[in-house]
């Protein structure tokens, strides 16, 4: 037998914690509110049943505020699952059973899931079950979804229910006798006409009519233009009958009523304090310091910096000696396949560009660990907390900020899921902006060309460096804020409260399942997309060729150099065995004809016409043709640069006795300085969003808006790029 169960309940009450443990998957854990929109599935077998399972985003109630109680909503009317197992943090019930609350008004079959027991038991909070079962006639299971505790006997009173078969079942709430009356005449209405009643029950519709809620109210206008009209009338001399009387809104009554029939709930002996309850908790007093206003954003630089070491030093030896193992692959396949395209492909093409991706892996890993680190001990939601302060100068809202975060604001995140992660905002201004800005930060895939450049030029210090390359990232996203909330997109802030959840201590499997995940991913995309863009740009960078003509000339060098070599010498060098000085000579200068072709070939390339084109204004900021090359590539994504960057320079290589890295090949261009890095890291930093995420921008905005971002970031670094290659070229001309 088939059953659908859906899980619904506040962000932080342990949806994904008990999904994930019901149904096997790795689902993200997070501890802050806003990173699941979208619902997601999954499939388990219990004896004869199959049940799919599904997580919706987490959300403290059912109105049309936000994206989340939409999703959540339809999925409900829409899918009409078997079972809705609804979590409720037992360490916070009061606030989380508000969302019980409407569950219960909408019908669904129920289930609680009292989730967090240990929390509770840790501070001193008993409930219960039974009595709260009792009162509120739904079935509740204490649970403590992170050990699996009570999931057994959870899944078994879930079966069932939904055995019972029972059509949804929705059960009335007083709301005062004013609304109440209010109430009655409009179910009346509604039931009479059978008025949006295939989706909901007449009194959740009556209600949803006096909470005035968008998305029903457009409904009920398609649905009957002269219904809807007559029931908003009727609200409209409800509301302002209550405001007169009692000087508030409809809503605000519905939602005391609400909270006044949870708090009798609990009152009838469900829940005591073992302890004072106006003690402090531990997470209480941990905030004290950590939130201050002054010690809090100084720790908060010092655990980013701390972060920026850690990685960089613990990732030194790991990356070093993957970098050995992919230049030892491009050996041994340099000296077993025949020389020609193919080869030519495999190594410039496939090793170059995916090792050079994969080379980063650990330093990505240390990253995600430490991150991992703060989000699931609760830290993440306490940065969120303070920059809201911030970002409301800038005309940003409190819920910009884990878009941010997740975009990369630490480091290492990705802008597809910051672009999501948009959906909780309910301002469409504060929304675009945010949207626009969130490109900015130094995601995942920057971090490799960050590592390059800074390990570069700046090797002393790349911790240092990369603190300050992600504070500039935090000052231009904010100020580029300002600017669309002050032109295009210019309008009044809206209200935010931030809930900060309880500190919690990680657990080592939380935190490799985090990092490995996004670890993951970074493997899964240099395997794939990455692999395809490198082939592609090889192909472009090793096309058409060197006009027949030109080719032989570097020919005709070779022969008059070879010409009355001895047969001794000659066959020296076809051996590869110890050189004389006559011969050594030689081989230095045939190499450097090669060099040359090669790197004739690169310019006469396609992507080397266009790079050479793109100089003329590039030359500006400093770019060289083969800068070029790799910022075109990086329009597909940002990874592609530090390849394309070390199949450029390899091309055109002059030779060394050992194989050198393309750090070192760069410190030693003559093209290249700590100026020109700083620009291309500017320029790279902030030009055009990848295609993914562009596109990502354009569904969830419009293609206008995508095809803005691409054109105003891009002109924006090439101004920035521009005016840090003049003012330092200028300043180390004078000094
Ligand atoms: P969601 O937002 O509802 O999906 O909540 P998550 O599943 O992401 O959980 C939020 C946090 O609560 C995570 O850090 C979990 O590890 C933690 N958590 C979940 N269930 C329990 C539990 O039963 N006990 C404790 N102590 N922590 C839990
Ligand atoms: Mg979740």
């Amino acid at each position: 037998m088939q059953i659908k169960m859906a899980l619904a309940g506040n962000p932080n009450a342990g949806k994904t914690t008990l999904f994930n443990e019901l149904t096997g998957a790795r689902q993200h854990v997070g501890n802050y509110p806003g990173i699941t929109v979208d619902h997601k599935e999954g499939c388990l077998l219990h004896g004869e049943y199959k049940i799919t399972m599904t997580d919706l985003p987490g959300t403290y109630s059912m109105t049309a505020y936000s994206v989340e109680e939409l999703v959540t909503r339809d999925y409900l009317v829409n899918e009409r699952p078997h079972v809705v197992i609804n979590i409720v943090d037992a360490s916070n019930l009061e606030r989380n059973l508000y969302l019980s609350c409407q569950l219960i008004e909408l019908g669904v079959p129920l289930v609680i899931a009292l989730n967090m027991m240990d929390v509770a038991h840790a501070r001193g909070i008993e409930i219960k079950t039974k009595q709260l079962e009792k009162l509120l006639q739904v079935p509740v299971v204490p649970i403590v979804a992170r050990s699996g505790e009570g999931t057994e006997q959870l899944l078994e009173t879930c079966i069932e229910v939904a055995a019972v078969k029972s059509p949804w079942a929705p059960r009335d709430i007083s709301y005062g006798e004013d609304l109440d009356t209010t109430l009655t005449a409009l179910v009346e209405k509604i039931a009479d006409n059978s008025f949006l009643t295939s989706s909901y029950p007449s009194r959740y519709c009556a209600i949803k009519y006096l909470e005035n809620d968008d998305q029903i109210l457009e409904k009920g206008r398609l649905e009957s233009p002269l219904i809807a009209k007559e029931l908003e009338e009727i609200v409209e001399s409800a509301s302002k009958h209550t405001l007169k009387t009692l000087d508030v809104y409809p809503e605000a009554l519905i939602a005391d009523h609400r909270y006044g029939y949870i708090k009798s709930i609990l009152r009838q002996g469900v829940l005591t304090h073992k302890f004072d309850t106006d003690r402090l908790y531990t997470s209480d007093k941990i905030d004290k310091v950590l939130t201050n206003r002054l010690i809090g954003p100084a720790f908060m630089l010092f655990i980013l910096f701390a972060l920026y070491k850690f990685t960089f030093s613990w990732s030194e030896i790991p990356v070093a000696a993957l970098e050995n193992v992919f230049s030892w692959i491009a050996d041994f396949t340099d000296s077993t396949l025949p020389d020609g395209m193919f080869k030519s492909m495999i190594i410039s093409g496939v090793i170059d560009g995916v090792g050079g991706v994969l080379g980063f892996v650990p330093l990505i890993m240390f990253m995600f660990f430490g991150i991992a680190i703060l989000e699931d001990s609760g830290y993440l939601a306490r940065v969120a907390f303070m920059m809201d302060r911030i970002f409301r100068i800038f005309g940003l809202h409190g819920s910009s900020v884990m878009p941010f975060i997740v975009s990369g604001g630490i480091a290492g995140g990705c802008a597809v899921p910051g672009v999501m992660a948009t959906r909780t905002l309910r301002s469409p201004k504060e929304r675009m902006a945010t949207l626009l800005t969130v490109p900015f930060m130094n995601c995942g895939a920057k971090i490799p060309v960050l590592a390059l450049l800074i390990g570069a030029f700046f090797g002393e210090h790349k911790a240092r460096y990369m603190f300050l390359f992600t504070l500039l990232a935090w000052v231009v996203a904010l100020f580029a804020a300002k600017l669309f909330r002050s032109t295009v997109l210019r309008g009044a802030p809206t209200p935010f409260v931030m809930e900060l959840p309880p500190y919690r201590f990680p657990t080592m499997r939380g935190l490799l399942i985090h990092t490995w995940e996004r670890t993951y991913q970074y493997i899964k995309k240099a395997g794939t997309v990455i692999l395809g863009i490198s082939i592609l740009l090889w192909a472009l960078m090793t096309f058409p060729g060197l006009p027949e003509d030109k080719a032989s000339l570097f020919e005709q060098e070779r022969t008059a150099i070879s010409e009355g070599v001895s047969e001794a010498i000659s066959s020296q060098l076809r051996s590869n065995s110890e050189l004389s000085p006559e011969a050594e000579v030689l081989a230095a200068q045939l190499l450097a004809i090669d060099n040359k072709e090669k790197e004739a070939t690169l310019r006469n390339s396609i992507a080397g016409q266009i790079g050479t084109s793109f100089e003329t204004v590039t030359q500006y900021a400093g770019f060289d043709w083969r800068t070029n090359i790799a910022l075109i590539g990086g329009f597909a994504a940002k990874e592609v640069i530090v390849s394309t960057l070390g199949t450029a320079y390899s091309m055109g290589e002059v030779e060394a006795e050992e194989p050198e890295s393309l750090g070192v090949r760069l410190q030693k261009d003559q093209n290249w300085n700590k100026v020109v890095a700083v620009s291309a890291l500017v320029f790279i930093m902030f030009y055009a969003p990848c295609f993914v995420t562009v596109v990502c921008i354009a569904k969830e905005s419009s293609w206008k808006w995508a095809f803005f971002s691409m054109t105003f970031n891009t002109i924006f670094a090439f101004l920035m790029a521009v005016a840090v290659y003049q003012v330092g070229t200028f300043f180390h001309l004078v000094t």
